[in-house]
């Protein structure tokens, strides 16, 4: 009877054992997905609208790249991150990329502004988080504010970094570095991101992935009676693969936006591919995603206010793209280049081939 009944309970205890371990497996993966999305917290529409007023108010008069508006842009950025404590970037100072830009004959004093946070494990591969921080400025007496185009980016970005340091500080450090890039001179060129391609604070060459965003607060006229929440992606298996692979599930597991693909193409009739800062990134053989909500009425005209801007969609397009950079930060292997972009057939965009010296 004795050993009989001993065997019987060392097996309970064995099987018993075994679906603790199962248990507490699904516990660590059910708090990790929580945690994951307790990091995105600041993410709200209170603090997104709060945060787009600012930016694309009267105060910073349309933001054009070297006037005082741009000036007072990148002093706004800088003491976010500050606030924060991310630290500036290797080679800036006091978070400013300084640079000379000769803009139609005159030489302009600009800059971009870039912060980072380290990674645990691979702290010398960069994932680059990008938003154009400059706009239009004032033209005939009226203000351009750019609400969309790029207060929304650019409030983006500082909401992404935001949520990387809530994960910092709770222990949750990302095993890449992420780069923060906020760049002047977009309207005037892309000039910014040309500057930092040429001159890179960290490696070109072990920069894993470039995430720009440029407008990503409004509805287009294609989408406008649609329920379905939506976002242009572009570029995503230009170069890599993996990267779109990443891009959808991470999409699936999260936010479920519904992604249009419109302007993923080379030779698209507007060339949207072209027209954001993304391109010298891919132009160097970077892979990279452009979040881009489309064209719309106030596209570039001083109509671009902050009360149309779509809150809701915004906070879930920025979770979309602060989740997506959390899975390439912390995946095992590095994304890899499978392919690569053939200029030479273009038809609709070849001026932007020359435009670029490529
Ligand atoms: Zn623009």
């Amino acid at each position: 009877m004795g050993p009989y009944l001993q065997t019987n309970k060392v097996r309970f205890l064995i099987k018993n054992i075994y679906y603790l371990f199962l248990y507490l497996f699904a516990c660590n993966l059910f708090s990790q997905s929580l945690r994951l999305d307790s990091f995105t917290n600041n993410i709200n529409e209170n603090e997104l609208k709060n945060l787009v007023y600012v930016y694309s108010s009267d105060f910073f008069k349309g933001r054009e790249t070297g006037k005082l508006g741009q000036k007072r842009a990148v002093k706004f950025i800088s003491e976010f991150y500050e606030s924060i404590n991310i630290k500036e970037a290797n080679g800036t100072e006091n978070y400013f990329q300084k640079m000379e830009l000769n803009i139609s004959g005159n030489i302009i004093q600009t800059e971009n502004v870039v912060a980072v946070i380290e990674g645990s494990e691979k702290s010398n591969e960069y994932i680059i988080i990008s938003s154009h921080l400059d706009h239009e400025g004032e033209k005939n007496g009226q203000i351009y504010n750019g609400a969309d185009d790029n207060a929304s980016g650019t409030i983006g970005v500082l909401k992404v970094a935001e949520s990387f340091q809530n994960a910092v500080l709770s222990g949750y450090r990302p095993k890449r570095s992420i780069v923060f890039l906020h760049l002047t001179g977009e309207e005037k060129g892309l000039l910014g991101s040309k500057f930092y391609t040429d001159n890179p604070l960290y490696p070109l060459e072990n920069t894993m992935v470039n995430l720009n965003i440029d407008m990503i607060g409004r509805i287009d006229p294609k989408h406008k009676n649609n329920l379905e929440r939506y976002i242009y992606l572009i570029g995503t298996n230009l170069l890599s693969s993996e990267l779109h692979e990443v891009s959808e599930s991470t999409n699936k597991n999260t936010t479920k936006l519904y992604l249009d693909y419109k302007y993923n193409d080379i030779d698209q009739s507007e060339c949207i591919y072209y027209r954001s800062d993304h391109f010298h990134f891919v132009k160097n053989n970077i892979p990279a995603i452009f979040y881009f909500n489309g064209i719309h009425q106030d596209y570039h005209k001083p109509t671009d206010t902050a009360e149309k801007i779509e809150y809701g969609l915004l906070k879930d397009r920025i979770k979309l793209i602060f989740f997506t950079a959390w899975e390439l930060a912390n995946r095992s292997k590095s994304i890899k280049v499978d392919k690569n972009v053939d200029y030479s057939e273009l038809i609709n965009c070849r001026r932007y081939l020359k435009l670029y010296n490529l």
